[in-house]
């Protein structure tokens, strides 16, 4: 069985082709091409993968789409997409299904994520695990005995808009403020960056450089960066009990800036049983939210 992943980009929509146990097969890569609109894109996704199944001589069992928005995963619909918001509400999964002829899913990027965390990243080891997207936005995601969470709306584990301050804090893209993304998003590490420095630096790696020389400002980003993500980390253990979080996504190479502050947190909490237990880990495959979705697709084959 060949499954299909498609993370859907608002400016790039990327194919992995890979099977149940992770192992990728193929990949392609196409413009999303927001003035098209969603028909459009689903032509184009619908002729590029024909086209990969071509070049693979093989063709796909099922697919999962995996979108960094609110996706109402039931309807097949995404509620809300701030990089296009032309394909609000539109019914992106039957449309999708209906032009590759093949079961698909929809889901948020951040779920799929945990689902290739658990399935490919973990080897399905491990029954209850967390994961942490680090990009522009700090997104979540968890498998619970084995089991997806997505709660009733499909809303569970939006972990960069848990608040980690008291309402007056920094404020976040979603219009909320002292959300952990405001503080561990990229546009958050680059705000606290500037506020400290009045230097201009165009990406976390740059304040991660800066720190490594030493530098006063960025060591202090870094702290309050640190102790945010250290905050939304215990909560998440707190509420989960998970045995392993995983960091992926971009500003996740930033690696021990992130994990040191939350592991002398974890080593200060109390309870010791699941502070003792969990383990935090930097995703080692990367575009775990694509791979994820590939195999959760192949995954909900087999359970149906
Ligand atoms: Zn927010």
């Amino acid at each position: 069985m060949t499954g299909l992943g498609i993370d859907a980009g608002g400016t790039l929509t990327k194919l992995v082709a890979a099977t149940r146990e992770g192992k990728v097969l193929g990949e392609a890569a196409f413009p999303t091409e927001s003035g098209l609109g969603p028909r459009g894109f689903v032509k184009n996704l619908s002729a590029e993968v024909r086209k990969l199944e071509r070049r693979l001589g093989r063709s796909v069992t099922a697919a999962g789409m995996a979108v960094a928005g609110d996706v109402d995963a039931k309807a097949g619909v995404i509620r809300r997409w701030a990089n296009l918001e032309s394909f609000e509400r539109f019914p992106l999964r039957v449309s999708v299904r209906r032009a590759l002829g093949r079961p698909v899913e929809l889901h948020n990027d951040a779920n799929m994520a945990a689902w290739g965390a658990y399935t490919v990243e973990l080897g399905r080891k491990q029954s209850n695990v967390a994961v942490v997207t680090l990009g522009t936005g700090v997104g979540g995601g968890a498998v619970i005995d084995g089991k997806l969470v997505t709660g009733a709306t499909g809303s569970a584990l939006e972990f960069g808009h848990t608040r980690i301050t008291s309402p007056a804090g920094r404020r976040c893209t979603c219009g909320g403020k002292g959300h952990l993304e405001a503080y561990a998003g990229s546009y958050g590490i680059l705000g606290i960056y500037r506020s400290l420095s009045k230097k201009k630096v165009v990406s976390p790696k740059d304040v991660a450089d800066a720190a490594g020389r030493g530098e006063a400002a960025a060591k202090e980003t870094w702290r309050r960066v640190g102790a945010a993500m250290a905050i939304g980390c215990a909560n998440l253990v707190y509420i989960l009990n998970p045995d392993t979080i995983v960091f992926t996504g971009g500003v996740s190479r930033a690696g021990t800036l992130f994990l040191e502050p939350v592991r002398r947190a974890f080593k200060q909490e109390t309870f010791r049983g699941p502070f003792g237990h969990v383990r935090l880990r930097i995703a080692r495959r990367k575009g775990l939210g694509a791979l994820g979705a590939a195999v959760y697709a192949l995954d909900a084959v087999r359970r149906a």
